[in-house]
C-alpha cells in the first residue's frame, strides 16, 4: 500500500525545501522528492553557495596580489592552490546541504530520493536509481523542479572544453583564456572568479550592455571596473554563431555589430546564456498541464491549471533567484493552509556578487522612462565617501530613484 501525504513537494531547492518546512510547520503531513542524493537543489549544490565560496576565495587572492602592498602588508611567494580552493568550496556545500537534511528531519518531513513524476493528480511515481520505483498518494502537490543551464542552437556542451557553470565550479586547473558566452549575472560572477585568479577573460554578449535586465548604469560601471581589475574584455552586440572544441582548444565564432564574422580562440568556453525551466519526465502530460516557453503557468495563488497542484521558483514566471523561490515556497504553503499571504515582487532585490557587488531593487530608470513615470534620480559616488577610501573600495555608486512629487522610493541601485 502506498503512503499518503497531505502535501508532496517535488524538488528540494530553495523553493521546495522552504515550502516543505512551512507545510510541516502548518501541520501538514509532508514529503519531499529529490532526484539527487543531496538536498538543496541548484542553489546549494551547483549555484549560489559554491559560486559565492569561490568568489570570496578569488577576491582574497586578488587583494593579496594587488592591494595588500598598498596597505603596508608584504607577502612573499604568494601562490594559488586551486585544488585546496575547490576543496574548501566543497566543504561549504557539504555543510550547507547537511543543514537542509537536518531541517527535514527536525520538521518530520519524509525525504524520498528518486525522480518524481505524476501518474495522476494524486499519485506520484518515484523512480529510483537502482531501477526500482515507489508510488505515493498525495492530497496536494507542489512542483519546485527548478532549472538547468540553457545552450545555443548548434553548440554542444561537451563538459570538457565547452562547459556550463556546473563544470566551471569544479575546474581544478586555471584556464589560460576563458571565453564566456553571455553577459548576465552568472557570466559576470564566473568572469570575476577566474579573472581574479589570473585567467584572461573574453566575454561575448548579444545585447549592447552587461547585465542588461538591471538598471543600465550598473552594467556600464561594472564593465569599467572589471576591465581595470583584471584581464577582461567585453564584446557587446556580438551574436555567437558557433563553438568548436578540439582536444587542446576551443574556437568560438560570432557576428559583430557590423555583421562581420569574428573568431575567438581560448582553452575553455563557458556557456552562460541563462537557464531553462526543468520539467523533463515530470508527467505533466498526465495532468494536461501545458508549459509556456518551458515555464509552468500559474495563477495569483501559484496554482497550476489543475486544482491542488502548485508550482514555484525557477520553473514558473519571474526572476530566477533563490530568495524569490523561497518566498514563493512560504507563500504556497500558507495558501494551502487557507491563509492569505502576499508577495511584493517589486521588493525582491537582485544581486551580482562581483566586486564591487552590484545590487538593485524596484524599478530601473529605463522602466520608469518607458512607463512615463514622473521621477527624479540621485546618485552618490563611493569615491566621495571617506569610509570607502579607507577600505580602497572607491569604485561604484548608489543611485536612488524617487517619485518626482511624493518622494516615494521607486528604485535603488
Ligand atoms: P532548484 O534550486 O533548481 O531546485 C530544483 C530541484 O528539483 C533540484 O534539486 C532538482 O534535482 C530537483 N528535481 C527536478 N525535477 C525533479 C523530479 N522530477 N523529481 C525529483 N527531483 C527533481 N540565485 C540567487 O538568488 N543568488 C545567487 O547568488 C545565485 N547564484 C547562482 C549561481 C549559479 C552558478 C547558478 C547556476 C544559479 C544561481 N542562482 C542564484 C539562482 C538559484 O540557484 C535559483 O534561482 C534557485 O536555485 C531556484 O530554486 P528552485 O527551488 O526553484 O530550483
Amino acid at each position: 500500500m502506498s503512503t499518503t501525504y497531505d502535501v508532496t513537494v517535488i524538488g528540494s531547492g530553495p523553493g521546495g525545501y522552504v515550502a516543505a518546512i512551512r507545510c510541516a510547520q502548518l501541520g501538514m503531513k509532508t514529503a519531499i522528492i529529490e532526484r539527487y542524493p543531496t538536498l538543496g537543489g541548484t542553489c546549494l549544490n551547483v549555484g549560489c553557495i559554491p559560486s559565492k565560496a569561490l568568489l570570496d576565495s578569488s577576491e582574497h587572492f586578488h587583494q593579496a596580489q594587488h592591494q595588500f602592498a598598498e596597505h603596508g602588508i608584504n607577502i612573499k611567494d604568494l601562490k594559488l592552490d586551486m585544488p585546496q580552493m575547490v576543496k574548501r568550496k566543497g566543504e561549504v556545500v557539504d555543510q550547507t546541504v547537511a543543514g537542509v537534511a537536518f531541517l527535514m528531519k527536525k520538521n518530520k518531513i519524509d525525504v524520498l530520493q528518486g525522480h518524481g513524476s505524476f501518474v495522476d493528480k494524486n499519485t506520484i511515481n518515484i523512480a529510483k536509481e537502482d531501477g526500482s520505483s515507489e508510488q505515493i498518494t498525495t492530497g496536494k502537490a507542489i512542483i519546485a523542479t527548478g532549472s538547468k543551464p540553457s545552450s545555443l542552437p548548434n553548440i554542444e556542451i561537451d563538459k570538457k572544453r565547452i562547459i556550463t557553470s556546473t563544470e566551471a565550479l569544479e575546474l581544478k586547473t586555471l584556464p589560460k583564456h576563458m571565453i564566456i558566452i553571455g553577459g548576465g549575472v552568472i557570466a559576470l560572477e564566473m568572469a570575476s572568479v577566474f579573472g581574479r585568479l589570473g585567467s584572461k577573460i573574453t566575454m561575448l554578449e548579444y545585447m549592447d550592455s552587461l547585465i542588461p535586465t538591471m538598471d543600465r548604469s550598473l552594467g556600464k560601471e561594472l564593465q569599467k571596473v572589471m576591465k581595470k581589475s583584471f584581464d577582461f574584455t567585453a564584446n557587446l552586440s556580438h551574436k555567437v554563431t558557433g563553438a568548436k572544441a578540439t582536444s587542446r582548444s576551443v574556437t568560438v565564432t560570432a557576428e559583430n555589430k557590423k555583421g562581420e564574422s569574428v573568431e575567438f580562440k581560448g582553452d575553455i568556453c563557458l556557456m552562460a546564456v541563462g537557464r531553462r525551466p526543468y520539467t523533463d519526465k515530470l508527467g505533466l502530460e498526465n495532468l494536461s498541464i501545458e508549459t509556456d516557453r518551458g515555464r509552468i503557468p500559474v495563477d495569483e495563488h501559484m496554482q497550476t491549471s489543475v486544482p491542488g497542484i502548485y508550482a514555484l521558483g525557477d520553473v514558473v514566471r519571474g526572476a530566477m533567484l533563490a530568495h524569490k523561490a523561497s518566498e514563493e515556497g512560504m507563500f504556497v504553503a500558507e495558501v494551502i493552509a487557507g491563509q492569505k499571504p502576499h508577495i511584493n515582487y517589486n521588493a525582491i532585490p537582485g544581486v551580482v556578487y562581483t566586486w564591487p557587488e552590484v545590487a538593485g531593487v524596484g524599478a530601473t530608470e529605463e522602466e520608469l522612462k518607458a512607463n512615463g513615470a514622473p521621477y527624479k534620480s540621485g546618485k552618490f559616488p563611493f569615491r566621495a565617501s571617506g569610509r570607502a577610501r579607507a577600505s580602497m573600495d572607491t569604485d561604484g555608486f548608489v543611485k536612488i530613484l524617487a517619485h518626482k512629487e511624493t518622494d516615494e522610493l521607486l528604485g535603488m541601485h
